[in-house]
């Protein structure tokens, strides 16, 4: 049997903690999660009565908690189970640790395929969920703030957000805003929230690009990437629109289903307008339709996996043909897979780092609902201060992960690894009072 995702990343841990030369407390707290919830959420979908599992895995919290809660997306695909769960929380802790944010780790998720249930029955199932975690008391501003993932959205967030909000007066919840993060602009939603995550992305991959004095191998950097939600669909829409990222050239898109390739560059508004219409990029003008499988091993300058964890393993590690991997889906490259695209040369900017925009604005968002920032009535004058805090945040992350590798001469997942690593150690130990060794 081929070894599942928790014990390559308990490996990787491991490592990581022997390089640090870690104490044992801290690879006692970094292996262990703190709290594992298992719900029964009374469910139909497409009309047939069903229970499912949903869970909440709170990883980590190297911060004061009662001011720093837990924080992680709710993920609803058929791929979730406590396993990938644990892995995507560890991943949280490790790059709020990264980006200077007071959060621990978190993650939750039911496993059902969103697309087969009616929009109410979404609806009650998130309140389902929302309901059995109550009782938890979460989710809560000082305590467990979850935010969208894959098969979540600012819609999905609005209905935990509502559905929370009749237990305020028994649970005395101040803020209470400030219990969900990623929600619509008009329920107390930040601007930027929706492409927090690809714009953070591509400032880091624009950085890189300075800093490693790496250059296309043609014109225009080429990108290819897989996935068109939240992350992918983003992308393509801020280097169609904004100056400062309309310097790449994308050639490759997909979905789970359909992907489309054009090696000249694809026409962004109109392949966009296409999947808006149809959902699936099927049958789309000039451009022909690839493989997901194929897309990932296309001959591009950037290849952005942005859609689920291990599409990067070492079967197709050995001959993918990208120059530099974005990796802006969690866990979208194994473990094992790692030291194959190091032999070969092929830096990656990994995940914790390249799609760590979205808890970032996240963090903005949770501050202003607590009362924290000035409530803003000019969502313009919001925008710019997000993106702008937004950009020194992600280039002070990339920045301090090259510095990093380079001066360690090892991998970009390594270095930011390591730092992750040594600031959640120099947290618990102001936490918890544990000795230097
Ligand atoms: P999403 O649900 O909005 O979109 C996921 C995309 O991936 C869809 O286009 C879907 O068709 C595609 N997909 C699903 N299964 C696939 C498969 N087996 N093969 C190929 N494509 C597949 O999700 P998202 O929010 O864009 O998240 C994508 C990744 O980015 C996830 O790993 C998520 O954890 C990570 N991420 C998202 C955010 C955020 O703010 N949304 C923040 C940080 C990290």
């Amino acid at each position: 049997m081929s070894e599942g995702i928790l014990a390559k990343k308990t490996r990787k841990i491991i490592a990581i903690a022997e390089k640090i030369r870690a104490p044992e407390w801290l690879l006692g707290e970094l292996l262990t999660p703190k709290r594992v919830i298992i719900m029964k959420v009374r469910a139909r979908i497409g009309g047939k009565p069903t229970f499912l599992s949903a869970i909440r895995v709170h990883h980590l919290n190297p911060y004061p908690t009662g001011a720093n809660p837990y924080k992680g997306g709710i993920r609803f695909h058929p791929g979730v189970t406590q396993e990938l769960l644990t892995v995507l929380a560890m991943d949280m802790t490790e790059k709020c640790a990264l980006a200077g944010l007071p959060f621990g780790g978190a993650k939750g998720g039911i496993a059902f395929d969103p697309a087969q249930a009616t929009e109410l029955e979404l609806r009650r199932i998130t309140e389902g969920m929302t309901f059995e975690m109550l009782k938890e008391n979460i989710p809560h501003p000082d305590i467990d703030v979850p935010g969208p993932d894959v098969g979540t959205d600012s819609r999905v967030m609005f209905w935990m957000l509502n559905k929370s909000a009749e237990s305020v007066y028994w649970r005395a919840v101040p803020n209470h805003l400030a219990t969900v993060t990623g929600k619509p602009l008009q329920n107390g939603g930040i601007p930027g929230r929706e492409e927090a995550t690809a714009r953070g992305a591509l400032i880091q991959l624009g950085r890189y690009f300075e800093l490693s004095k790496m250059r296309a191998a043609d014109d225009a950097p080429t990108l290819a990437i897989q996935g068109f939600g939240n992350v992918g669909r983003n992308v393509v829409r801020l280097v169609h629109e904004e100056t400062d990222f309309r310097q790449y050239k994308i050639v490759a898109v997909s979905d789970v289903r359909s992907g489309i390739y054009n090696k000249t560059g694809l026409n962004l508004p109109s392949i966009t307008r296409w999947y808006e219409d149809r959902g699936s990029f099927l049958g789309c003008p000039d451009c022909d339709p690839i493989s997901n499988e194929v897309l990932l091993t296309l001959p591009v300058d950037v290849l952005i996996p942005a859609a689920i964890e291990e599409q990067i393993t070492p079967t197709n590690a050995s001959y993918l043909q990208g120059r530099l991997i974005l990796e802006g889906a969690n866990e979208a490259i194994t473990q094992d897979a790692f030291p194959i695209l190091a032999h070969r040369g092929i830096p990656v900017i990994p995940g914790v780092a390249a799609n760590s925009g979205g808890v970032t604005v996240s963090y903005f968002e949770w501050l202003k609902n607590r009362g924290d920032r000035p409530h803003e009535v000019d969502a313009e004058r919001d925008k710019l201060w997000v993106t702008k805090e937004l950009g020194a945040i992600m280039r002070g992350v990339i920045e301090k992960v090259y510095a990093r590798s380079e001066a360690l001469s090892s991998s970009m997942p390594d270095a930011a690894s390591i730092i992750a690593m040594e600031t959640i150690q120099s947290q618990l130990k102001k936490k918890h009072s544990y000795p230097n060794a």
